[in-house]
């Protein structure tokens, strides 16, 4: 039986950045992966979705040309093409990916893989055994009890990124980030859609003043939602989809999307035998991704953890690198940056108002309004900065509304993980007229120094 410093399940973003890092630093690392390498991420999730997004915002540019004197027209949308660059794009760094382990030396084993011993897998009848073992099966959509997912009317996000046509009228269940996201794309691509959340907010895990507006950004778009009220139940019928919620209200679709949330891949491929603790299914690890079997390590949306790939490239790194000895410092998920890529975007990190109140910090904020920005003017688009600070103390929080402000992100999370003061951000020069702009701006009011903002 062949065995290696580190063996790993599954080849999404935790479990190939855990194998490069790995093999980078020297150790001998196989990956087993039943599908294609890159998992979620690449195939089916962050790529395929932000690539639909961008031809949405150039089917917006069309639509909106004439308002920056551009005689343009939207005609319509041709899927096939829009699959092709999509795919195109996905073919590429997919190429790449598989590249770059087999320069690394890593084994690459195709397969369906098992844990069937505390230091084995056995895919497909073939056994393979590591010093230590590294989970890493990702997530799959969930539903709903009585919501059968046919792939065809009713579809989870899997569906809808290899979607071939335009449905008119969409319902999304679910209106988190994927759902979000997709309602940004299908609006703009022509649907009619209509988002149904049981949650009082839309992207509830953002803190309240960001849902709303981005609720009010996709009231003004033409996004209907329907928020607090849960669904009951769907009927598949000729005149396409019939949602019931709870309250008795009935909507009628071509097409549902049920984006209600991930749940871990773990059940059926040995972790229960094994005597791995678990939550719902997700492998409880401590902060240095340890399970409670010593060599068993576990990353990605596997863990209860927020289910996003720059969080899996991390605690894979983090696993590889702890292997390694090099003692790594444990992940501060607070300071993990997060982004809705939709039409507005909604980009944060760090806490939330309620957050920090329910953590005792004794906090002050500010909200900078995108109004009195250069660039947000030139790109007509609305949204604000908002900060959240320890009184006389480091930015606890950043918030932020609008067009391309998960690219500030950057930015924002070196002040809120360097926990830097208003002060000290207030004293850098942003470049002008930039969106970055916004950023400074916030700190330099919330330094008692505003420049373009009253206060
Ligand atoms: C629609 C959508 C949009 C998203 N957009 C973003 C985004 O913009 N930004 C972001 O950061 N995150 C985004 N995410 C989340 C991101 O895709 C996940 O957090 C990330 O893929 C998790 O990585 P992972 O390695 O834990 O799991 P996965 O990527 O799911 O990889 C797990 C891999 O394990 C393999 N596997 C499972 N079981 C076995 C087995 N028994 N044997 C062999 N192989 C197995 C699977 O085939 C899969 O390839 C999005 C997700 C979705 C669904």
């Amino acid at each position: 039986m062949s065995e290696f410093d580190l063996l790993i399940l599954g080849g999404g973003s935790g479990g190939y950045a855990c194998a490069l890092r790995a093999a980078q630093l020297g150790l001998s690392v196989a990956l087993v992966e039943e599908d294609k390498l890159g998992g979620t991420c690449l195939h089916r999730g962050c790529i395929p979705t932000k690539a639909l997004l961008h031809a949405g915002e150039v089917a917006d540019s069309s639509r909106h040309a004439s308002e920056f004197g551009v005689n343009a027209q939207f005609i319509s949308m041709d899927m096939l093409a829009v699959n092709a660059y999509k795919d195109g794009v996905i073919n590429k760094l997919h190429k790449g990916l598989q590249g770059l382990v087999k320069s690394r030396n890593i084994t690459y084993i195709e397969g369906h893989g098992r844990l069937v011993g505390k230091n084995v897998i056995d895919v497909n009848g073939v056994q393979y055994s590591g010093k230590n073992i590294v989970l890493a099966t990702g997530s799959y959509p969930k539903t709903l009890p009585g919501l059968e997912i046919d792939g065809v009317q009713i579809v989870t996000s899997d569906h809808a990124t290899k979607l071939e046509h335009v449905p008119s009228s969409v319902i999304v269940l679910g209106g988190g980030v994927i759902g979000c996201e997709f309602a940004s794309v299908w609006k703009s691509f022509g649907a009619d859609v209509t988002i149904i959340e049981a949650l009082p907010h839309l992207v509830a895990l953002e803190d309240e003043s960001t849902s709303k507006q981005l609720e009010r950004a996709f009231r003004k778009r033409g996004i209907k939602f329907e928020l607090g009220t849960r669904f009951a139940s769907a009927a598949k019928g000729p005149d396409g989809v019939t949602v019931t919620l709870e309250n008795g209200s009935t909507f009628v679709a071509d097409l549902l999307l049920v984006a209600v949330g991930r749940g871990p891949v773990s059940s059926n491929i040995g972790y229960e035998e094994a005597g791995l603790n678990m939550d719902r299914g997700y492998l409880l690890v401590d902060d240095k991704c340890r399970t409670n079997i010593p060599g068993i390590w576990a990353v990605g949306d596997l863990i209860p953890t927020l289910q996003l790939a720059h969080v899996g490239f991390a605690e894979g790194i983090l696993v590889a690198e702890e292997i390694a000895g090099l003692n790594p410092r444990p992940i501060n998920y607070d300071g993990v940056p997060r982004v809705t890529y939709s039409e507005p975007e909604v980009a944060s990190v760090g806490l939330t108002t309620a957050q920090a109140q329910s953590r005792g910090h004794d906090i002050v904020e500010i909200s900078y309004d995108l109004a009195g920005n250069g660039k947000a003017n030139i790109l007509k688009t609305a949204g604000s900065v908002k900060l959240i600070a320890q009184k006389n103390g480091p930015v606890l929080g950043i918030h932020m509304v609008g067009s391309r402000v998960g690219e500030l992100l950057a930015e924002a999370q070196l002040i809120f993980n360097w926990e830097a003061e208003a002060s000290d951000v207030a004293s850098l020069i942003h470049a002008h007229p930039t969106l970055s702009e916004a950023v400074g701006e916030a700190h330099l009011a919330l330094a008692g120094k505003p420049l373009h903002a009253h206060g």
